[in-house]
């Protein structure tokens, strides 16, 4: 059972307390969608386990982590290919702030997938 802190905006949403797209969930892991997109399909993979960093979370959940990122990855090239909207996904950037002098901002592990476009020109 995963543990919760409370004023965890991402414990609020693994226990449904606060709206989120969810991708993807199982008894350790779920993946939603960013609130405030960096690009278009920027997606969060997140342990349910309450950790603030990564070297804490158990090894069966983080054996999981990149796994998930790599079929978001795929799926994203997948709706990208279908889409007749002329914007093609070009790359992926995968980023993970683990702590504070890294930039994390929410005090909860989780990798960032972030999709990357022609002409975008952001640099993480
Ligand atoms: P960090 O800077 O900690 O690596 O990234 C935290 C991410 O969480 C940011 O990209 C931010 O937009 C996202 N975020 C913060 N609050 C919420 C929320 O309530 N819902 C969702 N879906 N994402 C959030
Ligand atoms: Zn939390």
């Amino acid at each position: 059972m995963a543990t919760e802190q409370v004023n965890c905006v991402f414990c609020s949403i693994i226990n449904r307390k606060l709206p989120s797209s969810i991708v993807y969930e199982d008894e350790d892991i779920i993946a939603f969608m960013d609130i405030n997109p960096v690009n278009k399909g920027h997606t969060l993979v997140v342990p349910k386990i309450h950790e603030q960093y990564m070297c804490d979370i158990p090894d069966e959940t983080s054996q999981k982590i990149f796994p998930l990122a790599q079929r978001i990855n795929k799926n994203l090239r997948r709706l990208s290919e279908a889409s007749d909207s002329g914007i093609k996904l070009e790359a992926v950037n995968l980023f993970l702030a683990d702590g504070i002098a890294a930039g994390q901002e929410v005090y909860h592990s989780h990798l960032h997938v972030i999709p990357r476009f022609k002409g975008d020109s952001f640099k993480l």
